[in-house]
């Protein structure tokens, strides 16, 4: 299939790369020339506008920063320059609002659309092991499907157009209130006298158990290998948790959703992140206890 994708950056480079090792011909495009030249050496053609890359895609799949940039790229750029009939994916993280808007602007243009974020950073990106959680109609879902798989471990149908980025929100809200309480947990557990080792051993064993503890232990020497181990670098940096945070309050604001503890981690990593953690992994917020 002849697939143009859109944003070559540290996800994007290694999806691009699994389009084409999944045999597919990608025509790829970023405003970054470095970009472009990985991109190529990974067997990409490189494109130097968004609409050559386009202007023959049978897909087009983008991973951008956020959605001013979806919007203006899709509303631009992809919709004029596609032939129409193209199925578009969007697996950038970006507000529930605006994937939604974006799909009917393309719908209305004579394309099928998904939002499809993935789980999963750089390392799975590059592995080709993402999830790819999907906001579509069924049809759109069926199309984006095989294309999907050639970049990640699982794609799952979430719902209609929106629902891929509202199960992504919410996972990570999710995650950054598990990933703070299991902190809070290991750290009175230490002052109170107790070996963090043990309390892992217990903790990872009884009712306690959750995947920050168990499978991203925060503590450097504790519990299993994780970015804790190397100074807190690599991981999922504070600032795309932060992010993700964001959107995620934006989004509980509009649908009148309670979410006491989703705005306190928001404000913890906010704080966080302010005093320039931005770049560490978000386990690094147990520093602050
Ligand atoms: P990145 O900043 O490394 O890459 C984004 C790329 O988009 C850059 O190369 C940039 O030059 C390019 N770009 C920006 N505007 C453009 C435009 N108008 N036209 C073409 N290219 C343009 O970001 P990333 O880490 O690859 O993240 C991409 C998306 O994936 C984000 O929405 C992020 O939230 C999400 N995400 C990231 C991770 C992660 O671990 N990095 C994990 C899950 C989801």
């Amino acid at each position: 299939m002849k697939i143009a994708f859109i944003g070559l950056g540290n996800m994007g480079g290694g999806m691009a790369a699994n389009l084409v090792k999944a045999g597919h011909t990608v025509n790829a495009f970023d405003l970054s020339g470095d970009a472009r030249a990985a991109a190529a050496d990974a067997g990409c053609e490189a494109h130097d506008t968004v609409e050559s890359a386009c202007e023959s895609a049978e897909a087009v799949v983008t991973m951008l920063p956020n959605g001013e940039i979806v919007r203006s790229v899709y509303g631009d750029q992809v919709i004029a320059a596609t032939p129409k009939g193209a199925i578009f994916l969007d697996c950038s993280t970006i507000d529930v609002t605006t994937a939604k808007e974006v799909e009917a602007i393309s719908v209305g243009a004579g394309f099928e659309m998904v939002d499809a974020p993935v789980s999963g950073g750089i390392a799975a990106a590059n592995g080709g092991t993402l999830t790819f959680m999907v906001g579509g109609t069924d049809s759109a879902f069926e199309r984006a499907k095989p294309i999907l798989e050639g970049m990640g471990k699982a794609v799952i149908h979430a719902g209609e157009a929106g629902a891929g980025q509202t199960a992504k929100i919410c996972n990570n809200m999710l995650l950054a209130i598990h990933m703070i309480g299991t902190a809070e947990a290991m750290k009175m557990a230490q002052k109170l006298g107790l070996d963090p080792q043990k309390f892992y051993e217990i903790s990872s064993q009884s009712s306690g158990y959750n995947w920050s503890l168990n499978a991203y232990t925060p503590l450097p020497g504790v519990g299993v290998e994780s970015p804790a181990d190397n100074d807190y670098q690599g991981g999922f940096a504070t600032g795309l948790m932060l992010k993700d945070l964001r959107l995620a309050m934006e989004a509980a604001d509009k649908a009148d959703a309670a979410v006491p503890l989703g705005a306190r981690a928001a404000s913890l990593y906010e704080d966080f992140a302010g005093a320039g953690n931005g770049g560490l992994d978000f386990s690094a917020i147990i520093k602050t206890y």
